[in-house]
């Protein structure tokens, strides 16, 4: 009998991980597929090979690591289906991606997609009408399998030709994780995430800020990245500052700055990197540098001193500046614009 292969649609989540193995113990060679972008997966990116290794010898699966980015920005920016709570665009992102897979398939020497979806788990992508929706707008009608709650779906090619024995599917629905816990005992997998935590679309701060960024014309990943760091301000139209919260977020920021933004730290008191982006006049400048003393050890002090520099410039300008009121604060904070 002619062997299958499966590719998988991976998220690192415990449902992928056992849809993967549902397959897997029926004999049948599964290739799990890690899509990433700068709003979910992207911790992964540069550590490939460390991920690939940590899943095979944690779960047995093998895993290829997917950078989608670049095709993934137009689905936030223009959802066919909308949004759901924030900015995510659930119903659009699983038929994109899974047709990112479909177009894998033959490549990788495989005739079917598994997901690790279950009926009923989330409102929005995963009702049975939105499934059927999925299927066939991302041209995989058919051979779309959802191990987990395959039970209560349209029997696909694969169980209706044999290469999948439909009878050890199974048969999970709705929000609960007690079945999926229960599986990943019997099947002896430990040490996977908890759920949560695992799309920033999902958060409405982090949203706030990047339908703010979309409006802008060139976006790029550093400025989505930069999204998940520091505090946010819109100091006008196109001019954004990012005020790092700890020692970590000042590096971060200063990984993230790009040629013409300008960072300012105080001259002589520890407190906060900021980052300015997008033109400005000396005023934005003062607002900036007096947001960056309000969040530094100086903050009840007056006239403190804030250096500044264009990133890839050595030149170091100074100015003086009170720190900026709390109320004043506010109506800068991007969350409390959106
Ligand atoms: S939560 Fe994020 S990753 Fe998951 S389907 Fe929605 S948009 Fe895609």
């Amino acid at each position: 009998m002619t062997k299958h292969k499966a590719l998988a649609l991976y998220s690192g989540g415990l449902d992928s991980i056992l849809a993967c193995r549902v397959i897997m113990n029926q004999g049948i060679e599964v290739k799990a597929i890690h899509f990433i972008t700068p709003f979910f997966g992207y911790d992964k990116k540069g550590r490939e090979d460390e991920v690939r290794d940590y899943s095979f010898a944690h779960y047995g699966i093998k895993l290829e690591i997917v950078d989608v980015s670049h095709d993934y920005l137009e689905i936030v920016k223009h959802p066919k289906h909308g949004y759901g709570k924030n900015l995510n665009p659930c119903m659009d992102c699983k038929i994109f991606l899974i047709s990112e897979a479909r177009k894998l398939l033959d490549e990788e020497g495989a005739s079917f997609l598994i997901t690790g979806e279950v009926l009923g788990q989330r409102p929005m992508s995963q009702r049975r009408d939105a499934m059927r929706i999925i299927e066939r707008d991302s041209g995989a009608e058919g051979i779309l399998l959802r191990p987990l709650c395959a039970k209560h779906l349209k029997p696909t090619i694969p169980e209706e030709r044999g290469w999948v024995d439909r009878d050890k599917l199974l048969d999970f629905k709705g929000r609960g994780r007690k079945s999926q816990m229960m599986l990943a005992e019997q099947l002896g997998i430990e040490g996977y995430p908890t759920p949560a935590g695992g799309c920033l679309l999902t958060d409405s701060n982090i949203s706030a800020r990047i339908r703010r960024l979309l409006n802008c014309a060139d976006v790029n990943i550093d400025d989505l990245l930069l999204t998940k760091v520091g505090r946010h301000f819109a100091l006008a139209e196109e001019t954004l500052l990012v005020v790092g919260r700890f020692e970590d977020e000042n590096k971060q920021i200063e990984q993230l700055s790009q040629k013409g933004d300008t960072l300012l730290e105080l001259s002589e008191n520890p407190g906060p990197l900021s980052l300015l982006r997008g033109p400005y006049t000396p005023e934005i400048l003062e607002v900036a540098a007096s947001i960056t003393v309000r969040y530094s050890k100086a903050r009840e002090d007056k006239r403190v001193k804030v250096a500044y520099r264009e990133e890839g410039n050595h030149l170091t300008q100074e100015i003086r500046v009170d720190p900026i009121s709390d109320q004043v604060l506010e109506d800068y904070r991007i969350e409390n614009l959106a």
